[in-house]
């Protein structure tokens, strides 16, 4: 009997340690089962933030409304009046919006602890006709600053896709200005400066919607084609074009266009980063100079001519230069002041005698090969006609100078051309002088300089000594 109750009471003791056993890994399960429950709400509840989250930023753009960024920093303290920022660094180097669209970092350099920096960034549509309603990074700024900051902003996609925007600035009278134009954003950051100056900026890619051109060009061959394009809205960010159906009827030079063989060609002007495209009729003409002489004289197309091949006689002289070359001189020197550059002549009008005793010096000096490079043979130099002179400094230390660039820019708008340009030795028959200019008139001086032509280019004529003596 004792030993059947011991039995029974071994059994019984080992049922309870069973049960034990199956009551803890039960707990065990249920602790796991909660702890993924738990888990699982959490991600579902971020899951859901997230799109909320996403789904606000999506309303910020399209409404307009404001974006993200209030900052005030006041004596060491940094306030912010916007939840999205979540990570300010000790030194204000850097400030970062949540939304990785519109990240903004402050490059805290010249920030004063007392002053205030307040500005808000928008992604906006701007309604005004030179954008076309383009989409912008728009950025109030409220900010009381003393001295302006650099700020460095990351850009949202659809500005980064072009590479290239624009910067304006929004002045107190409400002019917009431009601030930086093209500006390269490869890395995704633009930087620009802060400034009191403007109550409001613009960062924007404005798109070609459309461009004018004319739809029929007549040119000469050998000569450059201009094509006047006028791009809408006219403050588009990109204003480039390329060409299409060339064929070898045309080379380029310069970036522009040169005919190169008589005949009726059809091309396609495409606008770089559009869809735009316009389609032009080109005649290329013959270029066949009309050459008079008259009185000994030689006239180009109406235009007197003197070079290596066209000469002067010895009794031609007109004394002086001409009143009109003179007239149109004055008139340059007194624009050229007025942009800091002093003109001078160095060498005006020279008779068939004074250019005589020059050439046979130079002849002298270096030898006829030699001299023939820089100076006329008597009766063959330009100066002799009362159109030429030398400006300024005649030798080769004058080129690359404000005087010269100034010149070489501006010197058409009076009527007067770079008569022998630089790597043309061989059209023009004379080594670069950016000195020497030569009187054409303004529509004609106009007309050679837009064609990056040498006169003799230009005209169709050949300026070559016909014997070497
Ligand atoms: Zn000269």
């Amino acid at each position: 009997m004792n030993n059947k109750r011991k039995n029974n009471n071994i059994k019984q003791k080992r049922k309870t340690t069973t049960v034990k056993r199956k009551k803890r890994r039960l707990r065990k399960g249920r602790v796991l089962l909660v702890l993924l429950l738990f888990i699982f709400i959490i991600v579902t509840i971020k899951f859901i933030s997230y799109l909320i989250y996403n789904h606000n930023i999506y309303n910020t753009i399209t409404n307009n409304k404001t974006n993200i960024a209030k900052i005030n920093i006041k004596k060491d303290k940094l306030k912010l009046s916007n939840k999205n920022i979540n990570y300010i660094n000790k030194n204000l180097d850097k400030i970062k919006i949540k939304n990785d669209d519109t990240i903004i970092t402050i490059l805290g350099k010249n920030v004063k602890n007392n002053m205030n920096l307040d500005f808000t960034i928008y992604n906006k549509k701007i309604k005004n006709k030179n954008f076309n309603n383009s989409k912008s990074l728009y950025i109030e700024n409220n900010s009381t600053l003393k001295k302006s900051i650099n700020l460095k902003i990351k850009l949202p996609g659809y500005l980064r896709r072009n590479n290239i925007v624009d910067i304006y600035g929004v002045d107190n009278k409400e002019q917009i200005k431009i601030i930086k134009k093209s500006v390269n954003i490869k890395d995704k950051y633009v930087t620009f400066n802060l400034s009191k100056k403007y109550s409001k900026y613009f960062i924007t890619y404005v798109k070609v919607t459309d461009i004018k051109i004319d739809s029929d060009i007549e040119v000469l061959k050998k000569e450059e084609l201009n094509f006047k394009i006028k791009y809408e809205p006219t403050a588009s960010t990109i204003k480039e074009v390329t060409y299409d159906n060339l064929g070898d009827n045309f080379v380029m030079r310069n970036d522009n266009l040169v005919a190169k063989k008589i005949g009726k060609f059809k091309i396609t002007l495409k606008v770089k980063n559009s869809n735009i495209k316009k389609n032009v009729n080109i005649i290329v003409k013959e270029n066949n100079p009309k050459i008079e002489k008259k009185d000994g004289l030689t006239y180009v197309n109406g235009i007197l001519i003197v070079n290596k091949t066209y000469s002067l006689p010895k009794d031609y002289d007109p004394g002086s230069l001409k009143k009109e070359t003179v007239n149109a001189y004055n008139k340059m020197k007194e624009a050229a002041k007025k942009d800091n550059i002093n003109l001078f002549i160095a060498s005006g009008y020279r008779s068939y005698e004074t250019q005589d005793e020059l050439y046979n010096y130079y002849v002298k000096i270096d030898g006829k090969k030699k001299a023939d490079t820089y100076s006329a043979r008597p009766g063959f130099s330009e100066h002799q006609t009362g159109y030429a002179m030398d400006l300024n400094i005649v030798d080769s230390s004058f080129e690359g100078t404000p005087e010269a660039i100034w010149i070489a820019n501006n010197s058409y708008k009076y009527g007067f051309i770079i008569r022998y340009p630089k790597g043309k030795e061989s059209i023009t028959g004379y080594k670069y002088e950016p000195w020497h200019v030569r009187y054409l008139g303004k529509e004609l001086a106009k007309k050679v300089y837009d064609s990056n032509l040498t006169l003799e280019e230009y005209l169709n004529i050949e300026s070559k000594y016909s014997s070497s003596d």
